[in-house]
């Protein structure tokens, strides 16, 4: 006796590492596959696993933003000191002259 059912699942396409082979694993199989680094087979009994799993990549993409960040923050920081130094500088300079009797 046949039965038949009516599903929807998203698969996604991989190839083995190992023996090229093309498979297709659930999208949200393969979502948790990348996010937590665990083992999945191939067809042929090939063991992978994705070496950085998208939470990793984020982590490292956030860490260098961030870095990023602070260097700019830094270059804005000098940038302040430094027009604040000029501005001490050209009154220094005005009341120097101003003193000498110049203009
Ligand atoms: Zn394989």
């Amino acid at each position: 006796m046949n039965e038949q059912f009516l599903a929807q699942v998203t698969l996604t396409t991989e190839v083995c590492c190992h023996c090229g082979v093309v498979f297709t694993m659930p999208s949200s199989l393969m979502h948790v596959h990348r996010t937590d680094g665990s083992s999945f087979y191939c067809p042929n009994g090939h063991a992978q696993h994705y070496t950085q799993t998208t939470e990793e990549k984020l982590k490292i993409a956030e860490a260098k933003i961030q870095q990023q960040e602070n260097i700019i923050e830094a270059f804005r920081k000098r940038e302040r000191r430094l027009e604040k130094n000029l501005i001490n500088c050209k009154n220094l300079l005005e009341n120097y002259v101003k003193s000498a009797g110049g203009a």
